[in-house]
């Protein structure tokens, strides 16, 4: 159930059914929506769920609806998850029995399957090469085919209505003598995005999908391993970065050593999801051999340069565009300021907000500066538009705390078309971009002015390699084929209404 915000037509969902009695967003933010976050740590000397668990805590921004680890001692795999935030989903006493050197965990956005503790990863299967444990980021396009495959050749019963279970029953089951072997079957057999840690018996592996959709980096730390989504856990961790994993790599960490290996029917072309540069990772994180900070920065220049515009100051909507607006600022010789104070602790609550609270919107998470911005032209960098719901309420807080004029900079390109690799964007007919001119935005929103940056000019940032990323949601090339419109609660329609 929902009801409609009269000021700019957002959507606030009622909480009922399955879905009460979970933490909900307190505000639906205009943000394409982070994806998940994954660890694996071989710790020799000690208790790697604990390890893992600080890693999840700094990979926090990547999902906050629940959190899981699985851990092995070399005998069994025990698993905890749990909804909420990592610090929501374990205490002490769920920690503690999660024993063992090897461990990995999961922080979940639901990208496929609804916010549900059956969905939430660690996924633990049997299969015919014993158990193991899997945690995924990213989204397979072919898993409902996958699914029913497996149902009927090895009649699984599926627990979750994620793709996230289907991945991990695919491995359980894949033929092969060797792990090297089976990886490469589900490389051969699966579409669409995926960085996965496995957590077996006897080892723990990170495998990244043939086009390399999504990072997954390798550290070492005292004389073991972590594998993790971004190096900003590693660097958290006291881990020494050792690289960014190859797509089509798999490496498996047992109680012997490491090991690598590339699926040798990967094609040339490499599709990281540059929208981890413009606002998924942290800034603090290196990306394909790039700090995100300087990355970002160097986008706020190029939209400087492609985008000029006369005002007075020039601010970042916090915390994801600071790093642009700053660049921004700098290459066009105009001040920078803080000028929206973000309340950081606005997250996810069990507390429905009664209908004067919505109408505040965006005014729960910032607040403007009046003595900074007042009688000012601003210059207002923002990291991305999606639906082109929330920055409407962002222009007037900012005209309402006396600014003169709101000339709106966008680090990156109109988003023209959905996600279907991981990122909950929306669909199309939702998307601002795809059916609104740039005026016609402009107008929307209520800015003096509205200027993008350019595609050619995001990858030339980026370094220019045109075949190196992803950026199907701003030209609709998509690095594989994909059915336009799909729907992330696909697994949990009756079958026959599935295809
Ligand atoms: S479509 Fe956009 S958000 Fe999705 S993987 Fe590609 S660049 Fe990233």
């Amino acid at each position: 159930m929902s009801s409609i915000d009269p000021a700019c037509g957002a959507k606030y969902n009622t909480i009922v059914g399955e879905m009460a009695g979970k933490p909900q967003p307190l505000i639906f933010p205009d943000h394409p929506r982070e994806e998940c976050g994954v660890v694996a740590v071989y710790a020799p000397k000690g208790h790697a769920a604990r390890v893992a668990f600080f890693g999840l805590f700094a990979l926090q921004h990547r999902g906050q609806e629940s959190a899981g680890i699985a851990s092995s001692n070399g005998e069994s795999i025990k698993i905890h998850t749990s909804m909420g935030l990592v610090t929501q989903a374990f205490r002490e006493e769920s920690l503690a029995p999660l024993e063992g050197d090897m461990a990995i965990g999961h922080t979940r956005y639901s990208t496929t399957g609804s916010s549900k503790l059956s969905n939430a990863q660690p996924f633990l299967v049997s299969g015919v090469h014993g158990q193991l444990a899997l945690g995924h980021n990213g989204n397979l396009i072919n898993a409902v085919n996958l699914r029913k495959e497996l149902e009927s050749k090895w009649g699984y019963t599926f627990t979750s209505s994620t793709d996230s279970e289907v991945l991990a029953y695919l491995l359980a089951s894949a033929p092969g003598e060797t792990w090297e072997e089976r990886v490469a079957y589900c490389m051969r057999n699966v579409q669409g995005a995926f960085s996965a840690v496995v957590q077996t018996k006897d080892a723990i592996m990170g495998i990244k999908d043939p086009l390399g959709v999504r990072p997954l980096c390798l550290g070492k730390l005292d004389g073991g391993w972590v594998i993790a989504s971004e190096s900003c856990a590693l660097d958290h961790l006291g881990a020494e970065y050792i690289r960014e994993l190859e797509p089509a790599e798999t490496v498996l960490i047992d109680r012997e050593g490491i090991h690598s290996f590339i699926w040798a029917g990967r094609n040339k072309r490499r599709a990281l999801c540059v929208f981890e540069l413009i606002y998924f990772a942290r800034p603090d994180s290196r990306l394909d051999g790039q700090q995100v900070y300087a990355t970002r920065r160097a986008m706020g220049a190029r939209l400087a340069q492609e985008q000029p515009a006369e005002g007075d100051l020039v601010i970042g909507i916090p915390d994801s565009a600071t790093a642009a607006a700053m660049g921004y600022a700098h290459e066009i010789g105009i001040p920078y300021s803080d000028g929206l104070v973000k309340n950081r602790y606005v997250g996810r609550t069990f507390i429905e907000p009664d209908q004067r609270l919505r109408d505040l919107g965006v005014q729960l998470k910032f607040n403007p500066l009046p003595d900074v911005i007042s009688g000012k032209r601003l210059v207002v960098v923002d990291d991305s538009i999606v639906r082109g719901t929330t920055t409407p309420r962002v222009v007037s807080l900012l005209r309402r705390a006396g600014a003169k004029e709101i000339h709106m900079r966008v680090c990156a390109p109109p988003i023209r078309w959905p996600c279907h690799f991981g990122v909950d964007m929306a669909t199309r007919q939702e998307l601002i971009a795809a059916n609104n001119s740039i005026k016609e935005i402009e107008q929307k929103i209520g800015a003096d002015s509205l200027g993008y940056l350019s595609v050619e000019g995001l990858l030339e940032v980026v370094g220019g390699r045109q075949n190196g990323f992803c950026h199907a949601c701003f030209s609709g090339d998509y690095p594989i084929p994909v059915q336009l419109e799909m729907d992330k609660l696909v697994l949990e329609r009756p079958k026959e209404s599935q295809d």
